[in-house]
């Protein structure tokens, strides 16, 4: 690459930053925002999805957006308890295990 085409490389990366901030602005005056509301308006916009946070593979992440002033917050939740439900129960096969209900101990 000559002396020239890099200059010309680097004024054109120069204009692609530029002109994202430019989007960026029309973005910032389009949207109407102010100033961050005292009470935010939470909408939930992604999740809850999954992930393994510090070795737990229960956290959910939510995230969330405020339309009135553009704020965006991501919540960690973590499953505290897990309850099984068979509403099936009555018509599986094995009918006999099921005397004793709740119990694992055989
Ligand atoms: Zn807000």
């Amino acid at each position: 690459m000559t002396r020239e085409e890099q200059i010309a490389d680097e004024l054109k990366e120069e204009m692609a930053v530029l002109n994202r901030r430019i989007l960026r602005l029309n973005q910032w005056k389009e949207s109407g925002y102010g100033e961050p509301c005292q009470e935010h308006d939470w909408e939930m916009t992604r999740g809850p999805f999954h992930q393994v946070i510090a070795s737990n593979p229960l956290t959910f992440i939510l995230r969330f957006k405020c339309h009135r002033c553009g704020m965006t917050m991501e919540q960690q939740a973590v499953v505290e308890q897990e309850t099984l439900f068979d509403e099936w129960q009555e018509y599986r096969e094995n009918k006999e295990n099921k005397e004793n209900k709740g119990d694992e101990e055989e």
